[in-house]
């Protein structure tokens, strides 16, 4: 029996495939990357940014944010092809924050992990504090 899946871009109901968005929206997806590359196509719009791809093909920026991270779109054919770090807004080709962001955030990590070790260490030296209590309260 076929599965179905809810189109996680329109919520239609349709029989589950590898995609995760049903035909009709994938028809337009391809419609959309067809536009957006045969606008990118003349040598002098390589360097289009993404305010001129939106404004002159009219494809939403999330979906040609998604052709740049499936690698439909290259970077590296197209250098203007940046987009919003999520966290600073700063310009990104690859993933979803910068490098200086993600770096940040690796090191606020590190903090936490830090922090929540020593809580934990503190807490086993309170249990034992407690249990050292008890047990000399049981003996009297
Ligand atoms: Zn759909
Ligand atoms: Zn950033």
């Amino acid at each position: 029996m076929a599965e179905l899946a809810n189109c996680i871009n329109c919520d239609a109901v349709y029989v589950k495939t590898l995609r995760n968005i049903c035909q009709k929206c994938y028809e337009e997806e391809e419609k959309a990357f067809e536009i957006v590359y045969r606008f990118l196509m003349p040598r002098k719009n390589r360097e289009a940014t993404m305010v001129d791809i939106v404004k002159a093909t009219g494809v939403k920026e999330k979906l040609i944010i998604k052709f740049i991270r499936e690698k439909r779109l290259r970077t590296s054919d197209f250098p203007m092809l940046a987009y919003g770090c999520e966290r600073c807004g700063g310009n990104i080709v690859t993933g979803n924050i910068c490098t200086d962001c993600s770096q940040e955030l690796r090191g606020e990590l590190d903090k936490f992990e830090e922090d929540s070790e020593r809580s934990t260490k503190r807490k086993l030296e309170e249990e034992q504090i407690d249990v050292y209590y008890s047990y000399n309260k049981d003996r009297q």
